[in-house]
């Protein structure tokens, strides 16, 4: 039963891998002279998703949080392998799962070559392997005092359709509809992250909140920062909603934005600007590293918002 089931819903021919999908391994040849990156993120029926969600939706996002963490770190993708625990083999529901997987694998130039396949309450675990140049990949450890910091893409759309979701705030369906494919359909910013190799000196990818993450380069780094929460970019329909603390946490701390924030030097400013239009993904700039400890945010007249302002707490305690 579970071999067919692998033979007919994950089974594909993987011309990057010498051997993929049914022996006791599989085989692989990175590139000479190239390292390896890898991660394994996973998703929880009830934690990280719902019963109800689709299950095409399912597989784009178990592959597309994964791949964020290649993003992340300016990897190129190469493989994946798949451990999955299923409470019954529904046909129909791998099938939409694989294709959601797939197509999300196909973007990236991703294979599946392996994984594992068991009866349980529904478990999605996937580790990717990337490669990237050696003293290229764009790690958390890197930032220096003075570097910009800057953002892929949008804030908080995400956390904001999840709020909308669970009924914690009340959206217009029509502006409900502009932050729903965020929290359904997140794009990994992987060319991004490819572009920024040799620029950025510092990279994370945002999948706990913008404050949270940025603090983990922090951490790494020794380093401070100040953040200006105007310039903070958000979809047009948040601008809507941004006097309601959710909207106010969603942007700074909420999860799921799967965006990239990293740091580079002034001088490479123009260098960040050229990279991101390469890869056709707008990034902004959000503020700056200091030398001394702690992170600020400052509002539009200068002035330090508070943690109770922010929310930034209350919204941590309910994650
Ligand atoms: P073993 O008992 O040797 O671990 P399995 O029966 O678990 O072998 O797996 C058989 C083959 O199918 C292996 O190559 C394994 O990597 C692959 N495989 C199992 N489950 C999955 C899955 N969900 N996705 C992709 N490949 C899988
Ligand atoms: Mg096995």
């Amino acid at each position: 039963m579970e071999f067919d089931l692998i033979a007919r819903h994950f089974t594909r021919a993987t011309p990057g891998a010498v051997l993929g999908v049914g022996d006791d391994c599989a085989l692989l040849a990175p590139t000479p002279g190239m390292q390896l990156a890898i991660s394994s993120d996973m998703l929880l029926e009830g934690r990280h998703f719902s019963p109800q969600d689709s299950p095409a939706g399912l597989g784009h996002k178990s592959l597309a949080v994964n791949l964020s963490d290649l993003a992340a770190m300016g990897a190129t993708p190469r493989w994946a392998t798949l451990s999955i625990a299923l409470p019954e083999a529904d046909d129909a529901w791998l099938t939409a799962f694989a294709r959601g997987l797939f197509r999300m694998a196909d973007l990236h130039g991703i294979e599946l070559v392996g994984g594992d396949t068991t009866r349980g309450p529904l478990t999605i675990s996937i580790t990717v392997m990337g490669e990237v140049p050696p003293g290229q990949a764009l790690r958390r450890d890197g930032a220096r005092a003075g570097d910009d910091i800057w953002v892929s893409g949008v804030l908080g759309s995400a956390a904001m359709a999840l709020a909308y979701r669970q009924g914690r705030v009340s959206m217009e369906q029509a502006d409900a509809a502009k932050v729903l494919p965020a929290l359904y359909l997140p794009m990994p910013q992987v060319e991004l992250g490819i572009a920024l190799r040799g620029i950025a000196h510092s990279a994370i990818d945002i999948s706990d909140g913008l404050l949270g993450d940025l603090g983990h380069i922090l951490g790494r780094s020794n380093m401070g920062a100040t953040l200006e929460f105007a310039a903070l970019p958000t979809l047009p329909v948040m601008q809507t909603y941004l006097h309601e603390t959710v909207a106010r946490n969603s942007v700074l701390a909420g999860g799921d934005d799967y965006e990239l924030c990293f740091t580079a030097p002034p001088s490479r400013r123009d260098a960040v600007l050229a990279a991101a239009a390469d890869v056709d993904v707008a990034v902004t700039r959000i503020g700056r590293i200091q030398a001394e400890p702690g992170l600020t945010v400052l509002d539009a007249d200068g002035q330090a918002l508070t943690l109770d302002q922010t929310g930034y707490d209350h919204f941590a305690a309910q994650s």
